[in-house]
C-alpha cells in the first residue's frame, strides 16, 4: 500500500501520477484531489481490494460516475486510516494477552516462594536458626505480596483502559465496513466475505448471490426528490438484511444495487429468498416520512447466480448481473436465476 507518509522514487511516483491522470481523463473522471488518490492507489498497487473493485466496474462497463467514484474513495482510500487504526487494536489485544500472562506467572512465582519458605521452615536446617531463616524469608515474601498486589490493582485499571480503547477501535472497524447509507456492509467488507465464501465453496458447498436493482429508480427520485429515495433504499436495505439468514451477507453493491451473499444456499434456495425479498418489497407501503403521505409501491428486479468451483468471483457476479437485466428486459419486478438467462440464450 501507497501511503503518502513514504518517500518515493521521485520518477516512479511521477510515472504512476502520469498514468492516473490518464486514467482519470480516459474515463471522463472529474480530476479532483480524491478522485486522482484512487488512481494513484489503483496504479501504485499493493491495495488488492481498491484494485479488484476497479477491476469489476471496469470489466462491467460501468460508469465512473460521482458516486462510484465518491464510493471508491471513501471506502478504499479514506478508510486506510482505520485500517491502521484496526492494526493498532490487534497490537493492544496481543499486549494485553502478554501482560496477563506476565501477571500469571508473577502470582505463580509467589505462590512457590511461599512454598519453598514453608519447606525451609519444616526443615530447621542446623547452623541456622530456623526462626530468624523464616522471619527474613517472611519479609522478602511480604515484599514480594505487596509488589504483587501492587502490580495486579495497576493492572486492572490498565485492563479496564485498554478496553475502552479496544471497544472505541472496533466501532471504527465497523464504521469501515458498514455502508453509512443503508446499514448494510459495504463493498470492501463484501469482498472480504466473498473471497471467504469462495474459499469455503471450493470444498464443495453451495455459494450463492443475489443481485437486487431497484426499478425505475429514477423516475422515483425525479419525482420525490433524492432525500425520498435515500429513505426508500433504507426501507430496501432493511427488507433484505430481513430476509436472508443469519450466516448471509447482505451488502450494498453500489448506488441502488444490493447483494446479498448467500453460503450454502443452492440455486433454488437462493430464488425462493430473491422471491420473498421481491414480495415483500412489492407488498411495503411507503409513506412519505415528513408528511405521512403514503407513495407509490416500488418493485426491484433480482438476479440469481450459484457459484462454480474452480471460477473467478467476478464471473459468478458476471452471471448474477446478466440474470437481473434479463430480469429488467423481461418486465421487472421478479426474479430471474443463471438458469433462465441459459434458457433464453438457448432459444434464441
Ligand atoms: P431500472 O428499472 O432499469 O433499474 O431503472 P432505473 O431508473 O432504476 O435505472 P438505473 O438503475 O440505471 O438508475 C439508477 C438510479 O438510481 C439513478 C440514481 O438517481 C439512483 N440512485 C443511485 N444511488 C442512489 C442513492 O444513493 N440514493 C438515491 N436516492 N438514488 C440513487
Ligand atoms: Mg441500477
Ligand atoms: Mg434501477
Amino acid at each position: 500500500m501507497y501511503s503518502s507518509f513514504d518517500d518515493p522514487d521521485y520518477d516512479y511516483a511521477a510515472s504512476i501520477a502520469g498514468r492516473a491522470m490518464r486514467s482519470i481523463a480516459e474515463q471522463r473522471i472529474a480530476p479532483t484531489p480524491a478522485n486522482f488518490a484512487v488512481w494513484f492507489q489503483y496504479f501504485a498497487g499493493g491495495h488488492d481490494d481498491l484494485r479488484n473493485a476497479i477491476d469489476l466496474l471496469i470489466d462491467h462497463n460501468r460508469p465512473f460516475d460521482a458516486r462510484t467514484n465518491k464510493d471508491l474513495f471513501e471506502t478504499y482510500v479514506a478508510n486506510q486510516v482505520s485500517a491502521a487504526v484496526v492494526d493498532t487494536s490487534e497490537r493492544l489485544q496481543a499486549l494485553m494477552g502478554a501482560a496477563k500472562e506476565f501477571l500469571a506467572t508473577a502470582i505463580a512465582d509467589n505462590h512457590s516462594q511461599m512454598q519453598a519458605i514453608s519447606e525451609v521452615a519444616d526443615q530447621g536446617r542446623a547452623g541456622v536458626d530456623p526462626k530468624l531463616l523464616v522471619a527474613q524469608l517472611m519479609n522478602e515474601l511480604a515484599r514480594a505480596a505487596t509488589r504483587a498486589t501492587r502490580l495486579e490493582a495497576g493492572f486492572a485499571e490498565k485492563t479496564r483502559e485498554l478496553d475502552v480503547i479496544r471497544d472505541s477501535l472496533s466501532r471504527s472497524e465497523q464504521r469501515a465496513r458498514t455502508d453509512m447509507l443503508t446499514g448494510l456492509a459495504n463493498r470492501r467488507a463484501l469482498d472480504e466475505f466473498l473471497r471467504k465464501a469462495q474459499a469455503t465453496a471450493e470444498w464443495g458447498e453451495p455459494l450463492c448471490v443475489l443481485m437486487l436493482d431497484i426499478d425505475h429508480f429514477k423516475s422515483f427520485n425525479d419525482n420525490f426528490g433524492h432525500g425520498v429515495g435515500d429513505q426508500v433504499l433504507r426501507l430496501m436495505a432493511k427488507v433484505l438484511r430481513e430476509k436472508v439468514r443469519e450466516q448471509d451477507l447482505p451488502a450494498r453493491y453500489g448506488g441502488e444495487e444490493l447483494i446479498a451473499v448467500l453460503p450454502d444456499a443452492d440455486l433454488a434456495a437462493c430464488a425462493e429468498i430473491a422471491e420473498r425479498i421481491r414480495r415483500a418489497i412489492a407488498e411495503a407501503t411507503i409513506t412519505r416520512r415528513s408528511t405521512g403521505e403514503i407513495l407509490p409501491s416500488i418493485s426491484v428486479s433480482i438476479g440469481a447466480a450459484q457459484y462454480r468451483v474452480g471460477e473467478a468471483i467476478t464471473d459468478l457476479i458476471e452471471r448474477c448481473d446478466r440474470a437481473l437485466y434479463l430480469a429488467k428486459s423481461s418486465g421487472r419486478n421478479r426474479v430471474v436465476t443463471e438458469i433462465e438467462v441459459e434458457r433464453a440464450g438457448a432459444a434464441g
